[in-house]
């Protein structure tokens, strides 16, 4: 039995029909950019949240960057984030202008270690980065005192947490943004890359609108509206550079198309996840804490002898990856510029694996994964 990491081959057999007709309607609408399908799903994923607004963007790098830009952090300022993330969480607060700051994680959930995040405040600080990492949210209550505390902003990193939640609200909306990826792995994806920005501040949303359109006044004029306005004297105004960086039609017809059945797939990421954490034996599974429901874009097991047991897959047909083997104190990017030890993420990312895990894998295959590992 072959047991690939991904399979996206089958989403799309399973909704082949409701895709095929939500593209063909985009395509005979000869409408791309900033149209209806945009404005529908920003309206449906701020629904499905329980946010006020949403924008939608071209990925989840610019979701966290345009969000910066929105709350005025840019040069000269530093942003807190976790030393265990994708690297694009990283990168884009390097290419909104300023410096992160790194946090070394607890070793039990791989999430930021908020008892050590107000060490590393400095009078520059002005922004958080929570990474709900692996589908799982960080502690927004610790986080949020901290904040208030100090007064900084927080960005909500959701890339990899659509649908989880902290206590009853679902994570993006307690933050001042949440940040959304829709990149094809991520829990709900795309058919290329696309991402969002939710908020409930009227005035930051205004921002974003313009801002993910090079700036434009009147940025929030979709579909036909926009033709008037481009038109007239306030359609050219722009308020400042901003950035191209739009869901475009197609990819928001695919993912409205899609939004209705993230409930049921995150309910069977719950269920698969289950399995594995009762009958994995010889490795140690992440702490699952009881704060919230976690939505499990990945399954990390920790295991000593990592390497060994991931070419042990490999050899039996089992498709692993690793997030992530090199932390981001570590990235060329960052020119060993952090401050401070990070003795967690350093041995977690020598430990840590991911095994297949998505709603489409069926029993007979959680089944395999879990005798070829208590085999090893
Ligand atoms: C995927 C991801 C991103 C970036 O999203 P893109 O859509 O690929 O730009 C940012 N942060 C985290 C934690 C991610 O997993």
């Amino acid at each position: 039995m072959e047991i690939l990491f991904n399979n996206f081959k089958r989403q799309y057999a399973a909704l082949e029909k409701e895709i095929d007709a939500a593209v063909k309607e985009t395509l005979l609408s000869g409408n791309f950019i900033l149209g209806e399908k945009v404005k529908k799903f920003e309206m449906e994923f701020a629904e499905y949240l329980g946010a006020k607004y949403c924008v939608g963007v071209a990925s989840g790098t610019d979701a966290i960057i345009l969000s910066l830009l929105a709350l005025g952090v840019g040069a000269g300022d530093e942003v807190i984030t976790t030393d265990m993330t994708a690297y694009p969480t990283v990168a884009a607060i390097m290419r909104a202008g300023a410096d992160p700051v790194l946090v070394d994680i607890g070793e039990e959930d791989g999430l930021i270690d908020c008892g050590r995040i107000e060490e590393k405040i400095t009078p520059r600080t002005k922004a958080i980065i929570p990474v709900h990492l692996y589908g799982q949210a960080a502690d927004m209550e610790a986080i949020k005192k901290i904040a208030a505390k100090h007064n900084l902003k927080i960005i909500e990193d959701c890339a990899q947490a659509t649908g989880a939640t902290f206590g009853k609200n679902k994570v993006g909306t307690i933050g001042d943004c949440g940040a959304f990826s829709f990149y094809p792995t991520k829990n709900l994806g795309a058919y290329g890359d696309g991402g969002a920005v939710v908020t409930d501040d009227r005035s930051i949303y205004e921002k974003l609108l313009s801002l993910r359109n090079y700036g434009r006044i009147n940025g929030n004029v979709n579909g036909l509206g926009a033709a008037r306005v481009f038109s007239s004297l306030e359609g050219y105004n722009h308020q400042s550079s901003g950035l191209n960086s739009r869901l475009d039609e197609l990819q928001a017809a695919i993912l409205s198309a899609k939004l209705p059945y993230l409930g049921k797939w995150n309910a069977r990421r719950r269920e698969i996840a289950r399995y594995y954490q009762k009958n994995l034996k010889t490795v140690a599974r992440l702490k699952e804490n009881d704060y919230g429901q976690a939505v499990y874009h990945l399954f990390v097991v920790k295991c000593s002898r990592r390497d060994e047991l991931a070419e042990y897959l490999k050899k039996n047909s089992v498709g692993t990856l690793i997030h992530y083997s090199l932390p981001m104190n570590k990235q060329e990017a960052l020119n060993g510029r952090q401050a401070g030890k990070f003795t967690v993420s350093e041995k977690f990312s020598k430990e840590i694996l991911s095994l297949p895990l998505y709603p489409e894998m069926t029993d007979e295959e959680v089944e395999h994964v879990i005798k070829m590992i208590n085999n090893f």
